[in-house]
């Protein structure tokens, strides 16, 4: 069975157990009894469950909340552990060969299933038996939409990971030690930042007797879609809104007013991309923005670590772009108007937001497990309070300092080796978490953005995260978005270059999108859009 082979080229970190555990591994119901049990030499219900793990997670073993996950469910855990490096390559495999474990953490998103339906639990039907899981789609009825598939099929459990977490990972940063030093105001228009920009690269403000500074700085245009940190954030300067956490919104599809459309051909883009243009004339963007991959820029925004070097860039946070020496220098810059003359209620910002605290990847199970209720159990442990916390964060790290209200030790922030990661839980509106210093940074970032948020309509005015296009139409989608944004971003490029003119060409460019695709694309996601929200 070549599937299983290939699983245990995956298998990076295993338990004590591991010839056992391999040669018992995935394959769901294969090996139960004829009365639906797989049972342990004590009589007890046996369970495997596939984790799929960052590679700078610590092993199973290491962590005390299996344990605890083990008397909950009197039941006897096999844990399969896959490095989620490993397993990009291997998924595939394993819904071809039906090799799916009872339960799998992590490892199969909302949509993966559609086409492999009936190795999985349709978990609409099930949660009577998971009372955490009914009371989180319960307080947020959204999440469950997001899970489910056209069909109303709900394949995957999502996490979700608190209030805390629910900002947009993209926001725009300034070095506010450089403005201060100079005596410059924060900006607040384009012009403005043109004007500071100008400062940044001209008046030493890093102070080493260098003209090094790069006024700003984002990664390169990709082809498969608008990436994090895009300058195109600057659409919402003119009130279009952007959702570039995830699509469709990085193929350029947005709503105004319930009616779908696609920026690319927008005059706002057109405006965004004539002043990067100018700025790129002028010499205020780094001269790597057209090659630098997204690593590469954080290396860029980064410098040395000691001595700042760019201005002003795009990042989740300032320690997020450029690191933890010198992120003290950095704030967040609220959303520029466009035009002075501009109001304050015609600026947007990204909704990204919305959906943030949504991880849809993290439970599935086979459709043919044994031991059914004794997974449930399982499931709704972890989805439990305590469980929810412990098996995120670690339970070394956790000090629980009332019925629901938990304190996260700073010391986990110093590990390379982190304690756990989020595995599948729901942290509700009633727990408390002090010192998720990934969550409390990320408010702050966020809160100059807020205001922004209320200048527009959640539902008419973007595409809601529940929005699936159908399945029948996945291929058409991804050939146009292919033929789109080839086309789009080439041009796009050489307009930024300064290599060709945006104004001689705008019109050709924008016939060639409509009759190349984008129209037929924009028709599909309005009528997913109509299925789905009216
Ligand atoms: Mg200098």
């Amino acid at each position: 069975m070549s599937q299983r082979r290939g699983m245990k080229k995956a298998v990076t970190a295993i338990a004590a157990l591991s010839a056992v555990t391999m040669a018992l591994s995935g394959c769901g119901g294969g090996d139960a009894g004829a009365d639906g049990t797989r049972l342990d030499a004590n009589g007890k219900p046996l369970v495997k469950i596939r984790v799929v793990k960052n590679s700078n997670t610590a092993a199973i073993k290491d962590m005390k909340w299996p344990e605890k996950l083990q008397a909950a469910c009197d039941c006897t855990i096999e844990w399969e552990e896959v490095d989620s490096s490993a397993w990009s390559q291997q998924k595939s495999a394993t819904l071809a060969g039906a090799n799916i474990a009872d339960l799998n953490i992590r490892a199969y998103y909302t949509g993966d299933p559609d086409q492999y339906g009936d190795l999985f639990e349709d978990f609409s039907q099930d949660l009577d038996k998971m009372p955490n899981v009914k009371a989180m789609f319960e307080q947020y009825p959204d999440v469950q939409e997001i899970a489910t598939n056209n069909e109303g099929k709900l394949y995957t459990l999502p996490t979700y990971k608190g209030d805390a977490y629910s900002t947009t990972g993209q926001h725009m940063i300034i070095n506010k030690t450089w403005l201060d030093k100079l005596g410059l105001e924060m900006p607040t228009t384009w012009d403005e930042l043109e004007e500071v920009l100008k400062a940044f690269v001209t008046q030493d403000p890093n102070g080493n007797g260098e003209a090094d500074e790069i006024g700003m700085s984002f990664p390169k245009l990709e082809t498969s879609q608008i990436t994090w940190y895009s300058p195109y954030m600057l659409l919402n300067s003119l009130g279009l809104v952007t959702n570039f956490n995830s699509s469709p919104s990085m193929q350029g599809i947005y709503v105004k007013d319930g009616k779908v459309a696609n920026f690319f051909i927008s005059d706002e883009y057109k405006q965004v991309t004539k002043f990067l243009a100018k700025l790129m004339k002028e010499g205020l963007i780094s001269k790597n923005v057209l090659s630098q991959d997204s690593s590469t820029y954080t290396n860029e925004m980064k410098g040395d670590g000691e001595t700042a070097r760019v201005g002003m860039g795009f990042a989740w946070t300032p320690r997020g772009g450029v690191g933890n020496k010198l992120y003290d220098q950095y704030v967040a810059l609220p959303p520029l108007k466009a035009d002075a003359s501009q109001s304050d209620d015609e600026i947007t910002w990204d909704s990204s937001g919305q959906i943030a605290p949504v991880v849809t990847n993290s439970m599935a199970m086979a459709a043919d497990a044994p031991n059914k209720d004794t997974l449930f159990k399982i499931i709704d442990t972890f989805y439990s309070a305590d469980m929810s916390v412990e098996s995120w964060y670690g339970t070394d790290y956790v000090e629980k300092t009332g019925e629901k209200s938990y304190k996260i030790k700073p010391e986990k922030y110093e590990l390379t080796m982190q304690p756990s990661q989020l595995m599948a839980s729901y942290i509700a509106p009633d727990m408390k978490i002090e010192g998720d210093t990934d969550a409390d940074e990320q408010q702050a970032t966020d809160e100059v953005y807020k205001e922004y948020y209320t200048h527009y309509d959640h539902v008419k005015d973007t595409m809601p995260a529940y929005v699936k296009t159908k399945l029948e139409d996945a291929t058409t989608i991804s050939n146009l978005n292919t033929t789109i944004m080839n086309y789009a971003m080439a041009s796009t490029a050489n307009w930024i270059q300064g290599n060709t003119n945006i104004d001689d060409e705008w019109d050709t460019y924008v016939q060639k999108l409509k009759t190349t695709g984008l129209d037929q694309q924009v028709q599909l996601w309005q009528e997913a859009y109509d299925t789905w929200v009216k």
